[in-house]
């Protein structure tokens, strides 16, 4: 350091090389990547960054907690003063309005159900409600065929001015599957903003990587389905999204039937035929919910969906067990 203060004999470039050479020297040596685990969303959340600057990095993991607070308390069900729980209150009573931040997500999921025909459909929760998996509690029969009639996402009437209107009453909505990334996707926005260029965040089953991990790609896993210690795959990305649904995050066993999370629209019953969907692309929100999308839609059909989607790609692992890779990420 004392150098840089000394006047310098040298050309004025070659002064200025060796002074930002020295400086970058100093950076570096402070530089380092912080971590932190807390609790969100009801699941556990790990960010990683890189910074030249402890306090800088010690601010921005705060903000980001905060920020998965602040979609937390607009986008929960288990919150009474939600927006959430005020559709589910009054949506079907009255155009109820919403901020325009809950619009656009409502916009983004209604989309998804349109491009899945309806396999991703928010209102699930007319009939999901009547599950509580910690509890083991599922509706019988005759509920659940009453509450399935209440599944439809175009119950969920978009209108004017961020203005909400559930088409009947008895229908419930719940963002389970895209809210989680969307909270990671602003979240890594955040970072960006703030100049953060090499970070990892990761909600549950949503991770996003900004850049890379300062000169080698992250390599993300991807849980074995049926043994917590094993991995069934490994992937080295960068500056990407990926998100995995699975039949093991949220169950119960009865007799010898595994009723899990992700329910099917069509039969308000937990979808067969996946152990787990992992989906990869550029944006969080649309892994999460694609990632849910494709484990209700199976392998045939959410194959076909997923090549039909630019940029994005997925990794199925069938209930026999077997892993299929979409073309993306099959091509050598
Ligand atoms: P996780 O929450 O474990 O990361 P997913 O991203 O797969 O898992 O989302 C599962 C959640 O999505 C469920 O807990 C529920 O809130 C919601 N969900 C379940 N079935 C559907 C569906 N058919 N369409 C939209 N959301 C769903
Ligand atoms: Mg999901």
């Amino acid at each position: 350091m004392t150098f840089l203060i000394q006047p310098c004999r040298q050309p004025a470039l070659i002064c200025f090389v060796i002074a930002v050479f020295l400086l970058q020297f100093t950076a570096t040596a402070n530089a380092q990547w912080q971590q932190k685990s807390f609790q969100t969303l009801g699941t556990q959340a790990y960010i990683e960054l890189w910074t030249e600057d402890s306090k800088q990095a010690e601010q921005l993991i705060n903000d980001v907690q905060a920020e998965f607070e602040r979609i937390n308390q607009l986008m929960s069900p288990y919150i009474a003063s939600s927006e959430l729980s005020l559709l589910n209150r009054e949506a079907a009573k009255k155009p109820v309005q919403v901020s325009a931040e809950m619009y656009q997500l409502l916009q983004r999921a209604r989309q998804i159900s349109q491009q899945s025909n309806g396999a991703f459909d928010i209102t699930f929760a007319s009939v999901g409600f009547y599950y509580d998996y910690r509890n083991h509690k599922k509706p019988d029969e005759t509920v659940r065929q009453t509450a399935r009639q209440y599944v439809n996402y175009q119950s969920v009437e978009l209108l004017k001015n961020n203005t909400v209107r559930f088409a009947q009453p008895g229908v419930k909505i719940d963002l389970g599957g895209i809210a989680k990334g969307y909270a990671v996707e602003r979240s890594i926005a955040l970072l960006a903003q703030h100049g953060i260029s090499n970070a990892l965040l990761t909600a549950g089953g949503d991770t996003r990587l900004l850049g890379d991990k300062r000169g080698k790609p992250w390599l993300v896993a991807i849980k074995h389905p049926r043994q917590d210690d094993k991995y069934a795959a490994q992937l080295p990305l960068e500056n990407s999204a990926i998100s995995t649904s699975g039949d093991y995050e949220r169950y119960f066993i009865e007799d010898g039937v595994r009723y899990h999370h992700i329910l099917d629209p069509k039969t308000g019953q937990s979808a067969t035929g996946l152990l787990s969907v992992t989906v990869t692309g550029a944006d969080t929100t649309q892994t999460d919910a694609l990632s849910t999308t494709l484990f209700v839609l199976g392998l045939k059909q959410g194959m076909a969906l997923i090549e039909q989607i630019d940029g994005y790609d997925a990794i199925f692992i069938t209930a026999e067990r077997q892993m299929h890779f979409s073309s993306g990420l099959s091509q050598p």
